[in-house]
């Protein structure tokens, strides 16, 4: 009962299945497609929207010190300037001269670091199969040459790598890459070009003008409208700190390397939250949501083994502390959500650049001061791929067959039930209308008549309906139905006017 084949094999096979069942498509496919830019179909829009109503409630429903933004895209470009992100918003990049490859510079560091941390995580297996019980980990780790070797090198590249980017000293970044003889995985060649810095961030012309003034930069984060509305919404709403605002929205970054899907692309959608407080409280609050939101997750009943904390050492240049929920994706451990504590970097930035006063007056104090900042960002477009990724499975049955089944957490689940005639005669098609109808204004519900029964409860484990419940003859007599439930694929009869008891647990946020 489980998934076969390498990650890299099954994460094929999670994207055709995508595409397949209408889930994410290639945006402007017909034209060879639009690389880094994605749609999401018919099935993907409802998991999406099930993902943002999700984090909406557990943010602004349920927490009253906490409101909703819906802010612009565009922004005044000073917004920019004031941010950081005219100047420090850059990756450093660097060319192979051979394949003509673009890469991210301290990616193919970073790629090396793990590379070399794999090896002593093999030696270090290889020892404890070697020793058995007897195996002293943190012994072995302090006394093999190897692992010391190693260790010794993780530790000093990541040094320099740390100082070269906070430094922006980008030809150390470079020596790096071409002392540790790190080559283009294409061309296999360490021919390299200067490593230079790219900013991310896109621009347009804002009307029609035509001096020059009117270039606007499409958000990177939504966090800025946020920042720029803080004393509107105080004011309007009449917050106290400590108080939140919560934004859903497109964000846009011109990444140098966008792969993986979804994971990295060039338009994708943020859900932040930034949480003002008495600045001095900050890391405490930081702790605080790092668990919120680490509850959050887990209450999805995916699998804490899913599912890693780091802590940043390299910061932004807006943080002064930094968490990252690290998600196990196929493709391994990867930043799902940022956690981080901005310090009143936006705020007194925007205050100086504005003019416009941007600060609390605290009526227990008696004074007005910047609060700080907590924030919690998490790419909705990256949960969306950790939840597909988690949830699809293939299975093998005890008839010999296969099924191919997302097990999306129920709540999540673009349809909550398929209501299946057993067949287009006897009235059976009417009696399964009559229960849609009865059932459609609080659940996502699907009616299907074609094909045998089999094939439809197929085709539902594919796309994660989590019941189908199916109208037979029986059903014309004593009013039951059969309830299918797609984990376990047990089947209970029960009576019409009960089927909302037995599906509404597993399907309501709470
Ligand atoms: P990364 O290190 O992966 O580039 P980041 O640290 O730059 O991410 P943040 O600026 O902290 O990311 O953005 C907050 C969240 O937005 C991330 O945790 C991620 O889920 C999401 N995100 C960032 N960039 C992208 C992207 N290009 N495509 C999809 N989601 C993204």
């Amino acid at each position: 009962m489980s998934n076969k084949g390498s990650s890299e094999d099954i994460f094929k096979k999670i994207i055709a299945h995508a595409k397949e069942y209408g889930f994410i498509f290639q945006s402007s496919e017909i034209y060879d497609g639009l690389s880094a830019a994605y749609d999401y179909g018919q099935f993907g829009v409802e998991l999406k929207n099930n993902i943002k109503e999700y984090w909406w409630r557990s943010m602004v429903q349920y927490n009253e010190e906490i409101v909703g933004l819906d802010s612009a895209i565009f922004m005044h470009p000073r917004t920019w300037k004031a941010s950081g992100h005219l100047e420090a918003f850059n990756d450093p990049m660097i060319d192979n001269k051979d394949s003509k490859k673009r890469y991210r510079a301290d990616d193919l560091i970073e790629d090396y670091l793990e590379k070399l941390q794999g090896k002593v995580r093999k030696e270090v297996d290889k020892a404890a199969r070697r020793f058995k019980g007897s195996f002293d980990e943190q012994h072995f780790m302090e006394t093999n040459p190897r692992v010391i070797r190693n260790q010794e090198k993780i530790s000093s590249i990541t040094q320099r790598l740390k100082q070269a980017l906070e430094n922006e000293q980008l030809d150390e970044v470079r020596n790096i890459i071409v002392e540790e003889n790190i080559c283009c995985p294409v061309s296999g060649s360490c021919n390299w070009t200067d490593a230079r810095q790219f900013n991310l961030m896109f621009s347009t012309e804002f009307g029609a003008t035509a001096d020059g003034d009117n270039k606007v930069y499409l958000r990177p984060e939504t966090a800025q409208g946020i920042f720029v509305n803080y004393l509107n919404v105080q004011k309007s709403g009449r917050m106290k700190l400590p108080f939140g605002i919560a934004q859903i929205g497109k964000a846009f970054r011109n990444e140098i390397v966008a792969r993986q899907f979804i994971f990295r692309m060039r338009e994708f959608e943020q859900m932040e939250m930034q949480y003002f407080v008495q600045p001095g409280t900050e890391l405490e609050w930081l702790e605080y949501w790092k668990n919120q939101r680490i509850k959050w997750h887990q209450a999805l009943g995916i699998g804490q083994e899913h599912y890693r904390i780091h802590e940043h050492d390299k910061l932004a240049h807006y943080a002064n502390a930094a968490y990252d929920i690290e998600f196990k994706f196929p493709f391994g451990f990867k930043e799902l959500e940022g956690i981080h504590s901005r310090t009143d970097f936006d705020l007194s930035a925007h205050q100086q650049h504005s003019g416009k006063k941007l600060q609390y007056y605290d009526p227990d104090k008696k004074e007005s001061y910047v609060p700080y900042v907590v924030e919690t960002s998490i790419g909705l477009d990256r949960m969306f791929l950790a939840i597909l990724t988690a949830s699809f499975k293939e299975e093998k049955l005890e008839d010999g067959s296969q099924r191919t089944v997302l097990k999306i957490p129920p709540m999540l689940a673009p349809y909550k039930l398929a209501v299946l005639p057993l067949t287009k005669k006897d009235g059976l098609p009417q009696k399964a209308k009559d229960i849609i109808n009865n059932l459609k204004y609080r659940y996502m519900c699907h009616y299907e008549e074609k094909d045998s029964i089999g094939k439809r409860y197929r085709r539902h484990d594919a796309i994660g309906t989590p019941y189908c419940i199916t109208i037979d003859h029986q059903t014309l007599d004593d009013h039951t139905v059969t309830i299918r439930e797609r984990d376990t694929m047990e089947q209970v009869r029960v009576k019409t006017d009960e089927i909302e008891e037995v599906i509404k647990k597993r399907l309501t946020f709470h």
